[in-house]
């Protein structure tokens, strides 16, 4: 018991010291014991026990404070490599990142609509060839996943679109792998990376709502990932948020992935093409996502139109996020970001309607600036903060 305290006590400190050389680069051993509260001698042996292990390197003398000039530490960032998967619908995207969340080396492989089985040799192959590509040690793996997904044991109950249920994913691969690895719903991963990576990093509470063929969203509430109870939280793309509205792959009616997501986004433009020929979306029967952005961009008023109503449904969903949590930083991520502020200001008229118009003022909705990375990035997030408690 006294063995198992002291080696906890051990690892609590190793982290410590990692945390803060890789927050506060440029670091001395006695600015570490300091800030910390660490003896010198513990940060000592904690700081030789990382240089062995390549995480850390000296990197030069500082300013003399009155004795000797003190040596400074930072983080070795090349010096190990993690892998990073986001599976998305259409396609597989995979990186390998350096210790400072750079994505060295990408390779992206489409999913042509496989599933079961074959969807999870497509991982395994995207990671075979990514494992090949990294010149450094690995540190972990981290993936992010649609679906329910328990981010403690790795398997994801439910992915409907990947037909996948029940899957151990973490323990099948880490048998071949022989890494740590960390799976966890992609919208959560989101949320972790904007937290991490994202412009807003001074605050502690974090929503990111993550648009593409699917909606979810991520919340991060003091620091930390909050995942529910069945690790569903923030699972927002199946709530009904129009009445009578189409049908969703679900079963149910008008949720809102049937109004904002996409590809919903898309099927609304087409019709309105229809009723609309003289529109710049052009003909319906090529229409595609970039003819809506570009018709937004000139002010077509049937592109607006669409986008709008789009907005307005998001809206719904925000509302209802700001009464239940009242987090004042929400993120928006995904390819919406094209849509401009006629999508965001569409959504925030609508929460205005919707809830305390002060709460809604309050609060900050904006689109992530991590781009198509941002699972990547979470996945890569994921890695560093449990491997090397660094985040
Ligand atoms: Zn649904």
């Amino acid at each position: 018991m006294l063995k198992a305290t002291r080696q906890q006590t051990k690892r609590h400190n190793l982290r410590l010291v990692m945390r803060t050389i890789y927050n506060d680069g440029g670091i001395s051993r006695a600015d570490i014991a300091r800030v910390t509260g660490l003896t010198r001698p513990t940060v000592s042996r904690i700081v030789a026990k990382l240089i062995d292990e390549r995480y850390v390197v000296e990197t030069g003398q500082g300013p003399s404070a009155g004795g000797k000039r003190p040596t400074l530490l930072d983080v070795n960032l090349s010096s190990h490599h993690l892998l990073a998967i986001d599976l998305g619908s259409s396609e597989f995207r995979g990186a390998v990142v350096n210790l400072q969340g750079e994505i060295l080396q990408r390779l992206t492989i489409p999913t042509g609509g496989q599933r079961g089985d074959e969807a999870l040799d497509l991982v395994r192959d995207l990671l075979r060839n990514l494992a090949s590509m990294a010149n450094a040690p690995i540190l972990g793996i981290g993936i992010g996943t649609p679906g329910l997904t328990n981010p403690d044991d790795g398997v994801i109950r439910e992915a409907v679109n990947l037909g996948w249920s029940k899957l151990p994913l973490a323990d099948l691969l880490s048998k071949e792998f022989q890494q740590p690895i960390y799976v966890a719903n992609d919208s959560h991963m989101a949320a972790l990376g904007e937290y991490t990576f994202g412009a807003n990093r001074e605050d502690r509470d974090l929503i990111v709502i993550k648009i593409g063929q699917g909606i979810g969203s991520g919340i991060i509430l003091d620091g930390q990932p909050y995942y529910g109870d069945g690790y569903g939280a923030g699972e927002i793309g199946h709530v009904v948020v129009e009445d009578n509205g189409r049908k969703c792959s679900c079963g149910n009616y008008g949720c809102l992935e049937t109004t904002t997501s996409t590809r919903a986004i898309i099927q609304a433009a087409h019709t309105q093409a229809e009723s609309s020929p003289d529109s710049l979306l052009g003909p319906a029967s090529s229409l595609t996502w970039e003819n809506i952005v570009s018709a937004l961009k000139a002010g077509d008023p049937a592109a607006c139109n669409v986008v709008q109503e789009a907005g307005k449904f998001l809206g719904v969903a925000i509302a209802n996020l700001v009464a239940t949590l009242n987090i004042h930083r929400i993120v928006i991520a995904g390819r919406v970001h094209q849509l401009g502020e006629t999508f965001l200001n569409s959504a925030l008229n609508e929460a205005r309607h919707r809830t305390l118009p002060s709460m809604v003022a309050d609060t900050k909705v904006s689109y992530s600036d991590l781009g198509s990375d941002i699972v990547i990035l979470g996945s890569s997030a994921m890695v560093l903060k449990q491997e090397l408690g660094v985040i």
